[in-house]
């Protein structure tokens, strides 16, 4: 069964190794990018649609090219997402608003585009990434830690809202992933990070991208509204 895929934020880290897990079960993957040349995503046999999440007329761009050519998105990945991190003190209600507007309200954005196909489908797969930082807080990132456990609202009241329309919302919580987002780190910081982890190593994307498929597949279909932490027991008892 081949079905249509959107991975938002799909062009490189987490997302595209997402789109690849996808791409290698069979599916039609399409994925978003902002910036750069799409044409090695072009050759891995991904469609790459040119979209800013915070902008509502490019989302809703990036539907239509996806309907016209792989059909109505049945499994959505909301991964884009950035940071702008800073203590409370410094953080400007720019840095502020900017990462909610993408982590959260961009998420808002790519996930009502989709319901409206899957209503109709009456069956739809989403799956939100979340962090571990999202329930554990984190000193100098107050604004990514709140949108990313508000995701966790977002994906249960949905849950709720559309379990009867055999639509499941999950949220995947990663810890520390090898990804140009945590390469800003220094490695004094690193060190610090993975002596917390009891699997004492960072998480590669791919591992993130397995637990994202399961959702997404029919062993997954008794589960909705779960947030699965894949962190190295970074988080655990959260
Ligand atoms: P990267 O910084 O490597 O990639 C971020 C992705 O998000 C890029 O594809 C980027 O696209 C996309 N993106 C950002 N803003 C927008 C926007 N406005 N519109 C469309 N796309 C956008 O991060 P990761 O791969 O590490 O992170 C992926 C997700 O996983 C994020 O939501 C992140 O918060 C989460 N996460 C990451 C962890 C980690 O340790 N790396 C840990 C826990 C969660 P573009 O290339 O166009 O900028």
């Amino acid at each position: 069964m081949s079905r249509s895929v959107l991975v938002t934020g799909g062009n490189r880290g987490i997302g595209l190794a997402i789109a690849r897990a996808f791409a290698a079960a069979g599916d039609k993957v399409a994925v978003t990018y902002r910036s750069g040349d799409p044409a090695a995503l072009v050759d891995e046999g991904l469609l790459a649609v040119r979209c800013d999440i915070t902008d509502t007329e490019q989302v809703e761009q990036a539907y239509k090219e996806i309907e016209e050519k792989h059909g109505p998105v049945e499994v959505l990945v909301a991964n884009a997402g950035v940071t702008k991190d800073q203590l409370l003190m410094r953080m400007s209600e720019e840095d502020f608003a900017s990462v909610v507007d993408t982590n959260l309200t961009g998420t808002f954005r790519v996930v009502k585009r989709a319901n409206r196909a899957m209503l109709r489908a009456k069956k739809g797969r989403v799956v939100l990434i979340s962090s571990v930082v999202g329930l554990l807080g984190s000193a100098g990132q107050a604004n990514y830690a709140a949108s990313k456990a508000a995701l966790v609202g977002f994906a249960r009241s949905l849950a709720r809202e559309l379990g009867s329309r055999n639509i499941t919302f999950n949220v995947v919580a990663p810890g520390f992933v090898d990804t140009e987002m945590t390469q800003v780190l220094t490695d004094e910081q690193r060190k610090n990070i993975v002596g917390q982890v009891p699997l004492g190593r960072y998480a590669q994307p791919e591992e993130i991208a397995a637990t994202v498929r399961f959702l997404a597949s029919d062993d997954a279909s008794y589960i909705t509204g779960a947030v699965i932490p894949v962190d190295g027991g970074l988080g655990m008892g959260h």
